[in-house]
């Protein structure tokens, strides 16, 4: 054993996160059998017209381990096999509700192929085959949802945007020491951004409808509430909150936590967190449960841009 540790010294002790992406197109529909046609046509809008409509998914799987002799945690090779035959082969070109036993909607276990219930259920025939530490699925690159093994616990997020201008200058100060401490930031007449917000929801799965919170609530909260009056303003003038409190992108996303956190516990779910991406170079995210956040940062401090 010393003798073969002694090739891969980087690997000694260590463990790594790996991540495969795999891409299926498939279809499904939203229509629960106990429900009346105006019931489900009321709870789930356009996805319940049928025949169905389709996404085309993109999964991305995250592993751990140590690392091999190889210098490998796994066998590419074999990571992308197991996605093919345990998940894309069966789903691809498929209708979901008819793929998988689990979205058998006519026995009263069957579950709605919703991104959050799909992403659970391709963890459960995954998991015996792969070290899995985490699964993102993407409905569309603007909807996602994110498992992690925790029973029916699933997080979704939304992402959206809107644009504003902004100064970043704080009033009491003069001009000069604002220049000092924002720099350009702080010239007198703002600038503006076209920002991309995420907010993620925790919650938990709904064993029949697959959703941890109306989705169709959750976006007319976020557009209600966020983009249609921050949309096309001058932040420091146009929103009483930053009158006096400068809208960095740090205040802007706590600002968005703080309006969202109850009316989306109203709807069922938890606001987990809210990223900000100002522009492609700075972004920042709030943790709703401040306890959350050291782990998360910890955990994705290679892949986020977090800080400017
Ligand atoms: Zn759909
Ligand atoms: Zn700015």
């Amino acid at each position: 054993m010393q003798e073969i540790t002694s090739h891969f010294p980087h690997g000694e002790g260590r463990r790594c996160v790996i991540t495969r992406r795999a891409c299926f197109s498939s279809s499904h529909l939203y229509w629960l059998p106990e429900l009346s046609q105006d019931d489900n046509s009321a709870l789930f809008g356009p996805c319940s017209l049928p025949p169905g409509h389709g996404h085309n998914y993109e999964l991305i799987v995250a592993m751990e381990g140590p690392l091999n002799e190889f210098g490998m945690v796994l066998n590419l090779s074999d990571v992308k096999h197991a996605i093919k035959k345990e998940v894309t082969s069966q789903l691809d070109f498929r209708f979901l509700n008819e793929a998988w036993p689990e979205f058998d909607l006519s026995k009263p276990e069957g579950c709605l192929p919703t991104t959050e219930s799909l992403v659970r259920i391709i963890w459960e025939h995954l998991k015996s085959h792969l070290p899995l530490l985490s699964l993102r699925l993407y409905e569309n690159p603007k909807l996602w949802a994110d498992y992690q093994g925790n029973a029916m616990d699933a997080y979704l997020t939304v992402q959206t945007h809107f644009s504003a201008a902004h100064r970043l200058a704080r009033e009491d100060l003069p001009q000069e020491e604002n220049e000092k401490i924002f720099g350009k930031c702080a010239r007198p007449n703002g600038h503006g951004h076209n920002y991309f917000v995420e907010i993620t929801v925790k919650g938990k799965i709904h064993p029949r409808t697959g959703m941890i919170c109306d989705l169709s609530a959750l976006n007319s909260l976020i557009n209600d509430l966020i983009i249609e009056p921050f949309d096309h303003t001058f932040l420091n003038k146009d929103i009483a909150y930053f009158s006096d409190c400068v809208p960095t992108a740090e205040n802007i996303a706590l600002h968005i936590s703080d309006k969202l956190t109850k009316p989306i516990s109203a709807i069922g779910g938890s606001l987990y967190k809210v990223k900000l991406q100002e522009s492609p170079n700075n972004a920042a995210e709030v943790y709703t449960n401040a306890s959350e956040s050291k782990v998360d940062f910890e955990e994705s401090r290679n892949e986020i841009s977090l800080l400017r």
